[in-house]
């Protein structure tokens, strides 16, 4: 078939070949990014769809605006207020279908072919994909546990000129790191130098499991005169809520934000009006702190299982910063003691020993690191997370 060239920026994952595997009878799964399906608040859903369709059943089931339902704009732009986003209107944000469609939306309106784009090394495999099939040209940026090196990000912006900067800066998938307050206050800082769009990615920010993370980029722009012309910030109920209702928003400036819209007209005409009025009811009828509490405290229960887990049955052969938040172990092979010291080779023996995880090289845009890998703790509850590792253990 005659398809576009811009097929053959892209490539499809290696990651998608292991999740095939993960069928196998028996295995304990740590590959997926997914939330787990038991922590539904299922009764709380039902309610919000009952009450979609007793009190607004015509919107819920009626084609509605591209930028989204207006009952939804208005609770979502009060959640983000409890989220220290102040004075936010509706009209300062878009509906998207989850945050993935809103990176999508980005890639449309900023990306000609050739230009300049930087992302974290690592960063979600899924961007890296979106915005090559755009043409970008992605520069990456090393990350340590404080986040992106934003030394060597202000380098690489005077270098490459991007057309904007991709962050993930809490709790990054694959990375787990999470952006320190001082570096958030420098990418404000580099936006407002260099002129250039940050694009904050924010699907896990409420997933913590101690103290809260630092505020977000969009919130500390406050005290960067100037910066919030620069910040486009993606939001998501995936992760705490559900990931099949696919609600997500973005928050832009407004000139970015009539472009986006522009081109979601065009791709989806709008987000699921059900979906919407249903996400609206589920955060007027105030669930959403329960529910917070709730996942906050079973994926830290699940985090700290696996880090004591790894620390015991892997030993020196591996390397990790016990993540804060998120659903991700970031971790690195040591090689010690003649160990397993490379993340796709350990992956085909640990699918042998019936556990999976996925190795860390595809989550580069450049320059691999094959010795990382990706663990998550989010799908199996502690009894498997310790069977799972001991699993690793013999694999390694
Ligand atoms: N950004 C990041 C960093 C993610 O990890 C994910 C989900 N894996 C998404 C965006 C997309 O999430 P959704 O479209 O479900 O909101």
């Amino acid at each position: 078939m005659p398809f576009a060239d811009r097929l053959n920026n892209v490539e499809t994952s290696a990651i998608r070949e292991l999740f095939k595997l993960l069928g196998k009878p028996g295995i304990i799964s740590f590959a997926g990014g997914f939330p787990d399906s038991a922590m539904f608040d299922v009764s709380g859903i039902q309610e919000a769809v009952n009450a979609a369709l007793a009190s607004e059943a015509g919107g819920a089931l009626q084609y509605g605006a591209t930028e989204g339902y207006n009952p939804l704009r208005e609770q979502l732009a009060s959640f983000m207020g409890t989220k220290g986003v102040a004075g936010l209107k509706p009209e300062d944000l878009i509906v998207t279908t989850g945050s993935q469609q809103a990176l999508d939306l980005l890639g449309k309106t900023m990306i000609d072919p050739g230009d300049k784009v930087i992302v974290e090394g690592p960063t979600f495999l899924a961007t890296i994909q979106c915005f090559r099939l755009y043409g970008a040209d992605l520069v990456s940026a090393p990350v340590d546990a404080d986040g992106v090196d934003t030394d060597r990000l202000e380098q690489l912006i005077a270098e490459h000129k991007p057309k904007f900067v991709y962050l993930i800066p809490t709790f990054g998938n694959p990375s787990g790191a999470m952006l320190s307050l001082a570096r958030r206050k420098k990418v404000l800082e580099l936006a407002v130098k260099y002129q250039t769009l940050i694009v904050e990615d924010d699907p896990y920010g409420d997933l913590y499991f101690g103290d809260a993370p630092p505020p977000s980029i969009l919130s500390l722009s406050a005290d960067v005169p100037g910066s919030r012309d620069f910040i486009a910030h993606c939001g998501s109920l995936s992760k705490v809520l559900s990931p099949g209702l696919r609600v997500g928003w973005m928050i832009a400036p407004a000139e970015l934000l009539a472009k986006a819209t522009m081109c979601k007209q065009f791709s989806d005409a709008h987000t699921s009006t059900f979906a919407q009025a249903t996400a609206a009811q589920y955060l007027k009828a105030g669930r959403m702190p329960a529910t917070l509490a709730n996942v906050r405290k079973v994926y830290g229960e699940r985090a700290r299982a696996m880090g004591d887990a790894l620390r015991r049955e892997l030993g020196d052969a591996i390397s990790f910063t016990q993540p804060q938040g998120g659903l991700f172990f970031w971790a690195r092979l040591t090689g010690a003691n003649g160990t397993v010291a490379d993340g796709a080779e350990l992956a085909k023996r640990a699918i042998e020993k019936n556990v999976a995880f996925v190795p860390g090289a595809p989550f580069y845009a450049k320059d691999p690191d094959h010795a990382t890998l990706r663990l998550s703790f989010a799908t199996a509850d502690v009894a498997k997370i310790e069977e799972g590792v001991k699993r690793l253990g013999q694999a390694i």
